[in-house]
């Protein structure tokens, strides 16, 4: 009896450790970083986000709340902190992005050393692949300090990202497009989810960048294309986080 109980735990433990070996658990995914001055930033290249999710862990970071994008007195009172907070968190859960957050102030924003520090600390957190930025030339001061800051936090931070950056489409000036993504699978989910960003007036951001992805579509002979700049040097020959996407033409 001792030994039939003794044989039919050996078997019980090699069936576990057959059934452990089977299904080992999942390696973690590289990391992609998406840094946006202010919540509604990242409706310019969510297509190009989505599509990147597919192969990688997206992390978003927001430099400010957008705090004064509704107005002196809702910025006073906190109602824009607390509204577009809520709506950027909403965008990212349904995207499947982590979302942090850099806590400069919207308006007041600058690439000063905690900003710079606490952008660090988190690329030291998430070992990101490749970071996304804003085009440093930029009519809005709170894009071009993000940037500035990006910029400087990746060197304190020892790491060495691909970098690239991402267009503002009526602010940012001379972008330099170096990766036309074409988002057309994603279209109806990026429209879903800009108009999400309610109180900077939804649709019309979803109308101005299905309007934008057409006609970058129309002059790369692809449907509905984002745009996507690139820091030189950064990225290896081969070496893209977008090797290997479809419908990415460089
Ligand atoms: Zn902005």
């Amino acid at each position: 009896m001792k030994y039939a109980l003794s044989g039919a735990l050996a078997v019980f433990a090699a069936f576990t450790v057959a059934a452990a070996s089977a299904s080992p658990a999942p390696a973690a995914r590289e990391t992609v970083v998406f840094v946006e001055a202010h919540p509604d930033d990242l409706a310019g290249h969510l297509g190009t986000a989505m599509k990147l999710a597919e192969k990688f862990e997206v992390h978003v970071i927001d430099f400010t709340h957008g705090e004064l994008g509704c107005g002196e007195e809702k910025f006073k009172s906190g109602w824009t902190r607390r509204t577009r907070t809520a709506e950027e968190t909403e965008v990212c859960r349904r995207a499947g992005f982590k979302l942090h957050w850099c806590e400069e102030v919207d308006g007041y924003a600058y690439a000063g050393k905690a900003a710079c520090d606490r952008l660090a600390q988190l690329f030291k957190e998430i070992k990101p692949r490749a970071v996304f930025c804003h085009w440093p030339i930029d009519v809005h001061d709170d894009h071009v300090m993000s940037a500035a800051a990006t910029l400087k936090a990746i060197n304190l931070a020892g790491i060495k990202p691909e970098r690239y950056f991402h267009e503002q489409d009526i602010q940012s000036r001379g972008f330099a497009p170096a990766y036309h993504v074409d988002i057309t699978p994603y279209v109806e989910k990026k429209a879903q989810l800009a108009r999400l960003y309610v109180c900077q007036g939804g649709d019309k951001i979803v109308e101005r960048k299905a309007e934008s992805n057409r006609v970058y579509g129309r002059n790369s002979s692809q449907r509905n294309v984002e745009v996507i700049g690139v820091f030189h040097g950064t990225v290896k020959p081969g070496g893209s986080v977008f090797d290997g996407l479809d419908g990415v033409v460089q």
